[in-house]
C-alpha cells in the first residue's frame, strides 16, 4: 500500500517556528500539519507558554514528544546520568541528537513526510537536514523553499535536457527563452555556480522553477513525488525578521517574553538587555550577557544551571557560572556588552535591539532544531 505524506512541523518555542505554524494556518489551511514540539524537561517557562498560545491560535494540539519517557526523570537528566554527568557542549551536542533529532525520527518512523522549517529569507542557513530519504524539509519564509539537495538534483547538469522538456510546458511564455537559456548553462565550480544559477531561475520566476522542482521531484523518491498538487509552488514571499514579529504580534500569540527589552545600569551608563533565543534555560549557545539576564531575571533556573556543574564539567570552557557572577566579572560583562552593541549599533541601520541580537546570535552556529 502506498503511503500517505505526512507533513509536519517541529515547534521549538523560539519565534520563527512559532511565526511558520502562524503563517501555514493562514495561508495553507488544505494542508493537515502535525505540529509536535521535542521538549528537553529544561526549557524556559516562557516557551511553554508560547506554545501554549499557539495551541489555542492553531486550534490544534502540539504534540510533545519526550525522549525515554518511560523514564522517571525529565528526559536531559535521564541522558546526563548515562553519562555520568558531561554536560553537551558545541563540540559533542548530545542534547540535541538524543533529545530533538531522535525524537522526531522516531516519530515519523519510515513514512513520507514533508518537514516545514522556519528558517527566514534574510538567513543563510539550511537547518537540520535529515539524513533520512523519506524525510524532505521545505522553507516557506524564504524565496527558495527548497533544500540545498533538492537543488542539486534538479540543477545536475545531467539533467539539463529533462528540465528544459519541462520548461516549454511549465514556465510562462514572456520568460520562457531566457529561463530555458539559464537552464542550459551548465554549472562549474567557480564559474557559474549552481547557487547563481539558482538565484537567476528564482528571480525570473519562482512559481515557475517551483513548478519546474515539483515536477522533477515526480521522477524521483522524494516524498513531494507522492503529491499531485503542491501549494506552496505559487509561493513568492519572503519573511524577514520584522514580518516575523508583525505575525506574533498581530495574531495575538504574542512575541515570547525572554525577548522583552529590560534595562540595566552600569558605570552609570544605560542599556537594555534579553534573552535572544529559545531553547534550554542553561544552554551553552548563550552569551556571556544572556547568563547574566538568567542571574538577574531567573535566579532560581541559574542556581539550577550551577548545580550541573563540576570541577571537569562546565557550561563555558573558560570560567565557571560561580566566577562568572563575581561582581568584577559582572560589570566587565556587562560594559563589554555595551561596547559591543554600540559598534553593531552604529555598523547597521537599524537600531532596534531585536534585529542586533537576534543577527548577533546568528554569529554562532547555533542548534537550529532547539532555536528556530
Ligand atoms: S537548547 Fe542548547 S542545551 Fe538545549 S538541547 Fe538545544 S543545544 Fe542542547
Amino acid at each position: 500500500m502506498v503511503k500517505k505524506v505526512r507533513h509536519v512541523m517541529g515547534i521549538s518555542g523560539g519565534k520563527d517556528s512559532a511565526a511558520l505554524a502562524i503563517y501555514m494556518k493562514d495561508n495553507y489551511p488544505e494542508l493537515d500539519i502535525e505540529y509536535y514540539t521535542a521538549d528537553t524537561g529544561k526549557e524556559l517557562k516562557e516557551t511553554y507558554q508560547l506554545i501554549n498560545n499557539l495551541e489555542v491560535y492553531l486550534g490544534k494540539k502540539i504534540l510533545r514528544l519526550r525522549a525515554y519517557d518511560d523514564s522517571p526523570e525529565n528526559p536531559f537528566d535521564h541522558k546526563l546520568k548515562s553519562l555520568s554527568g558531561f554536560l553537551p557542549n558545541p563540540q559533542h551536542r548530545w542534547c540535541t541528537k538524543s533529545l530533538k533529532l531522535d525524537v522526531f525520527e522516531e516519530f515519523v518512523g519510515n513514512d513520507p513526510v514533508v518537514s516545514y522549517v522556519g528558517i527566514r529569507g534574510d538567513e543563510s542557513r539550511d537547518g537540520y537536514i535529515s539524513s533520512k530519504g523519506t524525510i524532505q524539509s521545505i522553507f516557506p519564509f524564504r524565496q527558495n523553499i527548497w533544500s540545498q539537495e533538492i537543488n542539486k538534483f534538479v540543477l545536475d547538469n545531467n539533467k539539463i535536457g529533462l528540465t528544459l522538456q519541462l520548461a516549454d510546458q511549465l514556465i510562462p511564455v514572456e520568460k520562457l527563452e531566457r529561463f530555458k537559456e539559464l537552464l542550459s548553462f551548465k554549472t562549474f565550480d567557480e564559474l557559474f555556480t549552481m547557487e547563481q544559477k539558482l538565484l537567476q531561475l528564482l528571480n525570473l520566476s519562482t512559481s515557475g522553477y517551483n513548478a519546474l522542482v515539483h515536477e522533477m521531484l515526480k521522477t524521483s523518491r522524494y516524498p513531494l513525488a507522492k503529491e499531485n498538487h503542491f501549494p506552496l509552488i505559487n509561493n513568492e514571499e519572503v519573511l524577514l525578521l520584522d514580518d516575523i514579529f508583525d505575525l506574533l504580534e498581530k495574531s495575538g500569540v504574542g512575541i515570547p517574553a525572554y525577548y522583552k527589552d529590560i534595562e540595566f545600569e552600569v558605570d552609570g551608563q544605560k542599556a537594555t538587555y534579553n534573552r535572544s533565543r529559545s531553547g534550554c534555560y542553561f544552554c551553552f549557545f548563550q552569551q556571556k550577557i544572556e547568563w547574566i539576564w538568567l542571574y538577574e531575571q531567573h535566579p532560581d533556573m541559574f542556581a539550577k544551571a550551577m548545580e550541573y556543574e563540576r570541577d571537569d564539567f562546565m557550561w563555558n570552557m573558560e570560567e565557571s557560572l560561580a566566577q562568572l557572577i563575581q561582581p568584577e566579572r559582572v560589570k566587565a560583562i556587562k560594559l563589554d556588552y555595551i561596547k559591543r552593541k554600540t559598534r553593531i549599533e552604529k555598523s547597521k541601520k537599524s537600531n532596534k535591539l531585536r534585529d542586533i541580537l537576534a543577527d548577533d546570535a546568528e554569529v554562532d552556529l547555533a542548534c537550529a532544531s532547539c532555536f528556530i
